[in-house]
C-alpha cells in the first residue's frame, strides 16, 4: 500500500485539508472547513465525485479538526493516514526545509509569530489540534518561507540600519516557496532541462500575487518581502509604495500605522484600483463591457507585472524560461498576451493559438518559435506537501 498523507492548511478563519496517495499522486478525499470564529462554521467534504456539508457544533479550529478526523473515520480512511503534513506560512530563518515537527520545531513557528501574526497562530492551532487527535503519526512542518532562505544577502537585506536586521529581523523573507519549488520541477521535466543547470523567472499570480528568480533549483530574489505585501499589485494587496505614504496617510485619515498597513492589505490592489473586485476574472468580464475602472486596474497589474520580469531577469545569468502559475497565471490568456506584448523587448512573443488554449488544466509552451520561452505551469501546494512529508517518513 502505497503512502497515504493528510495535508492540513490552517488558516485565520478556515482549515484546507486533503488525503493525497503519494504514489499516485491522487487526491481520495478533501475538503474546507470555513467561517471559523464567524456564526456558524460548515464543513465540506468531497469524496468519490460528492460533496456534503455539515454544520460544526461550535466554531474554533480544534471543533474542525476532530469534525475533519471524524469524517475520515467514518468513511474508513483514518487508518490509512501515514503522516499529516502542515503547511506553515513563516519559518523565519529557522527553516530552511521541510522539518519533521518536534517540540523545539513548534518553539521555533511560535518564535515566528510576530513575523506573521494573522497566519502562523492558525497553523500552530492546526498542527497542535492534530497532534491531539493522532499523536502516533508523524506530523510535518512545510513552510512558505523555507525556499528563500538561500536568496543572497544582496537579495534580502533590505537598506536600512544594520541593526533591525540584527536585532529584530527585518529582512525579505519572501513566501509562494512550496508553489515554486513545486513548479520549477515541473517546468524542468517540461522542457527536459536539468534543475540544477536552469534559470527561471518563475510569477504566481493567484488573489496573491509574487515573481521570484530561480537557478538551478534555488530561489535567488523575490519580490514579497519581510510581510506578504511587497511586490506585485495583488487582489486586495497594493504591492510595493512609497513608505513615507504611511507617514503621510496616518496624519491625514486620522489613522495609526497598523490600520493604513491593513488598508494596504485588504482594501488596495485590483479592489482599491477597481473600486469593483479583487477577482482577475469579474474585472476582466467588467473590462470587455467597457468599465473603466477594470481596465484601468489590469493595465496596473500588468506593466507592474513586466516591470518585475525583467528586474528578476537581471539576477540571473540567463533566463531559461519564463513561467506563469496560479490562478490568474493558468487560466488569464488574455493577461498573459498583454505581459508578453510589453515584454518584446526582451525577446518574448506570443504564440496566439498556444496561448488561447492554455487554460483550466493544461500546461505548456505560450512563446512562439522565435521567441525566449515562455511556459504555463499548474502548481499544486498541496501535492508538493504530501511529497515532502512522505520523503522526511521514509528517511
Ligand atoms: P488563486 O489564488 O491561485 O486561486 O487565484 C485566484 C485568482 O485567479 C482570482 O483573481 C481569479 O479571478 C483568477 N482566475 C481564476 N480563473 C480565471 C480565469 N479563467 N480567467 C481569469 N482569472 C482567473
Amino acid at each position: 500500500m502505497g503512502l497515504h498523507i493528510l495535508v492540513i492548511n490552517s488558516g485565520s478563519s478556515s482549515i484546507k485539508f486533503s488525503l493525497i496517495e503519494v504514489n499516485t499522486q491522487k487526491t481520495i478525499i478533501s475538503g474546507l472547513a470555513e467561517k471559523l470564529g464567524l456564526e456558524k462554521a460548515i464543513l465540506h467534504t468531497k469524496y468519490n465525485g460528492e460533496t456534503q456539508t455539515i454544520d460544526l457544533e461550535k466554531n474554533n479550529h480544534e471543533t474542525a479538526m476532530q469534525a475533519i478526523l471524524k469524517t475520515l473515520g467514518e468513511k474508513g480512511l483514518g487508518k490509512e493516514i501515514t503522516a499529516v503534513g502542515h503547511r506553515v506560512v513563516h519559518g523565519g530563518e529557522y527553516f530552511s526545509s521541510s522539518t519533521i515537527i518536534t517540540p523545539e520545531v513548534l518553539k521555533a513557528i511560535e518564535k515566528c509569530v510576530p513575523y506573521a501574526p494573522l497566519h502562523n497562530p492558525a497553523n500552530l492551532i492546526g498542527i497542535t489540534g492534530a497532534l491531539q487527535a493522532v499523536p502516533e503519526l508523524p506530523q510535518v512542518a512545510v513552510f512558505d518561507t523555507a525556499f528563500h532562505q538561500s536568496l543572497p544577502q544582496h537579495a534580502y537585506l533590505y537598506a536600512v540600519p544594520m541593526e533591525w536586521y540584527k536585532e529584530h529581523g527585518v529582512r525579505r523573507y519572501g513566501f509562494h516557496g512550496i508553489s515554486y519549488r513545486f513548479v520549477m520541477q515541473e517546468a524542468a521535466k517540461s522542457l527536459q532541462i536539468p534543475l540544477e543547470n536552469s534559470a527561471f523567472v518563475c510569477a504566481h499570480l493567484g488573489n496573491g500575487a509574487s515573481i521570484t528568480a530561480i537557478l538551478n533549483g534555488k530561489s535567488v530574489d523575490t519580490s514579497m518581502g519581510f510581510t506578504p505585501l511587497e511586490g506585485l499589485v495583488m487582489g486586495t494587496r497594493s504591492g510595493d509604495l512609497d513608505p513615507a505614504l504611511i507617514g503621510y496617510l496616518s496624519d491625514v485619515l486620522k489613522k495609526d500605522a497598523h490600520e493604513i498597513v491593513d488598508m494596504l492589505n485588504k482594501k488596495s490592489g485590483l479592489l482599491g484600483l477597481s473600486g469593483l473586485s479583487n477577482d482577475m476574472r469579474e474585472l476582466e468580464a467588467a473590462s470587455a463591457k467597457g468599465d473603466e475602472h477594470a481596465k484601468m486596474a489590469i493595465e496596473i497589474f500588468v506593466f507592474r507585472l513586466a516591470k518585475y520580469i525583467a528586474a528578476m531577469s537581471v539576477s540571473l545569468p540567463r533566463v531559461d524560461a519564463l513561467i506563469f502559475t496560479g490562478g490568474i497565471g493558468e487560466n488569464s490568456a488574455s493577461l498573459r498576451k498583454k505581459v508578453l506584448e510589453r515584454l518584446a523587448v526582451l525577446g518574448y512573443f506570443v504564440d496566439e493559438a498556444a496561448n488561447n488554449e492554455t487554460t483550466r488544466g493544461k500546461s505548456g509552451l505560450i512563446s512562439n518559435q522565435q521567441s525566449k520561452k515562455a511556459i504555463v505551469i499548474n502548481t499544486n501546494e498541496e501535492l508538493m506537501i504530501a511529497m515532502d512529508t512522505a520523503a522526511l517518513v521514509k528517511s
